[in-house]
């Protein structure tokens, strides 16, 4: 499948891992947006939220906070983010939680 998560989970392409089990994977982002941001992903390829169930959301979810916690976010929090398709500004069409922190973000967003 051409799907560059796909592939980072096939090990055809590198990726800078942060945690990995039998349904999930977590790494970081190749563009960082702040001094952390990785990006949590369902192993079953599942192209947007729309598509995903609330068992595997509530999967995601629990996972992202669980791995911010452990990155540091305790104190000072982060931000969790799930952009879907165009006007969510969607650009790899396989679900994928964000986790960006380290630094104050912007709200609203452009
Ligand atoms: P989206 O815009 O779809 O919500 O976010 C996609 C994210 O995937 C972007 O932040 C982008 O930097 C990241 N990304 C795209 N290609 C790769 C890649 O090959 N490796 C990694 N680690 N991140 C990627
Ligand atoms: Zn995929």
């Amino acid at each position: 499948m051409d799907c560059i998560f796909c592939k980072i989970i096939a090990g055809e392409i590198p990726g800078k891992k942060l945690y990995e089990d039998d349904e999930l994977l977590a790494f970081y982002d190749v563009h960082p947006q702040a001094p952390l941001h990785f990006l949590v992903i369902p192993k079953k390829h599942i192209p947007t939220i729309l598509e995903a169930d609330a068992v595997l959301l509530g999967k995601l979810l629990a996972k992202a906070k669980e791995l911010a916690l452990g990155e540091g976010c305790e104190e000072k929090g982060a931000r969790f983010v799930i952009n879907c398709k165009e006007d969510g500004g969607q650009t790899v069409d396989h679900l994928h939680v964000h986790v960006l922190g380290g630094r104050p973000l912007l709200w609203p967003p452009g």
